[in-house]
């Protein structure tokens, strides 16, 4: 690689808001077989909001936004802010929580007026709960293409939130951008089956994983690359950070979280997956000069 030609590249990519955090990423992002992509944050907004709180028989939407913005406060998560906003919104007191927890990729967990509290995806919010069997049943029912989390205290489920986050008008360009590059796009989100299935309908994916721990979106990645594939990863989340660092070019949202930022070897300034396609191009015609 002549040194020059890359520092051009490299500035050109500043330009647009390309950022290349080495020479090499530069050089590698021409060479991707496949780009695995993030929902939350990465094809989406990132910007939630609550479209519906439900409470159990015998409780309130009151009380459930008060156990579900207890554990929240001390998450980064941006549907901790989401559910922040409508407690704020309803009037609703947030109790203090004795302790708490983040579980990345999956809820977080606390201990409120002595007794345990859970607040995340239904599957393991509801464990160790008379309504363990009937979390898919809940997300089926309430959540309708939603992100849907579950509140639980005291070992008993007191409603679920819904969830909305839209679609980044120029996700859809970008996958058929990709994909005329030579491509392959894979969804791996951990939300539930039914909005990954929506948002991957939206934007022209077909190939989702749904339900997938941060440490599992790092194993599909190692995979890939065992097969011999060079893999590039878009994230901008804590849960997508082992992801980036596993890929061959992670590529990071530059409003995602600082640890997704960090682990990228790409930042994009612009937060549109467009720029993904930019890179690739951007580094097959610094490759041709070099030749
Ligand atoms: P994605 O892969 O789409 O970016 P995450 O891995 O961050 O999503 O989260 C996966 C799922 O875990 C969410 O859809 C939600 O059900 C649950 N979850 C994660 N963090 C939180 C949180 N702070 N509060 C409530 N639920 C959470
Ligand atoms: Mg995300």
């Amino acid at each position: 690689a002549t040194p020059t030609a890359v520092m051009v590249g490299v500035g050109r990519g500043a330009v647009h808001g390309i950022v290349f955090r080495s020479a090499a990423a530069l050089e590698t992002a021409g060479r991707l077989d496949v780009l695995v992509v993030d929902k939350t944050g990465t094809l989406t907004e990132g910007r939630p909001r609550v479209v519906d709180v439900h409470a159990e028989p015998g409780r309130t939407p009151a009380q459930v936004l008060a156990v579900a913005a207890a554990l929240e406060e001390g998450s980064e998560h941006p549907l901790a802010a989401a559910i922040l906003d409508a407690t704020q919104a309803a009037g609703v007191v947030v109790p203090r929580l004795e302790a708490f927890a983040v579980v990345e990729g999956i809820g977080v967990e606390g201990t409120l007026a002595g007794a345990p509290a859970r607040i995340g995806a239904p599957g393991w919010a509801l464990q160790d709960t008379p309504q363990a069997g009937a979390a898919d049943a809940l997300v089926a029912g309430r959540g309708a293409g939603h992100t849907l989390v579950a509140v639980v205290h005291a070992g008993a489920l007191l409603g679920s939130i819904a969830l909305a986050d839209a679609v980044r008008p120029s996700s859809r360009e970008a996958v058929q951008r990709l994909r005329a590059l030579g491509v392959e796009v894979v969804m791996l989100t951990g939300d539930n089956p039914g909005t990954a299935a929506a948002v991957a309908a939206s934007v022209g994916i077909d190939q989702v994983q749904a339900q997938v721990l941060p440490a599992g979106k790092a194993d599909y990645v190692a995979r890939q690359r065992a097969e011999g594939r060079v893999v590039g990863m878009a994230g901008d989340g804590v849960n997508d950070a082992p992801a980036l660092a596993t890929a061959d070019v992670g590529f990071a949202m530059g409003a995602g979280s600082d640890v997704a930022l960090e682990a990228g070897d790409i930042t994009l300034m612009r937060n549109d997956l467009r720029s993904v396609a930019d890179a690739i191009a951007m580094s097959r015609a610094t490759l041709r000069k070099i030749r």
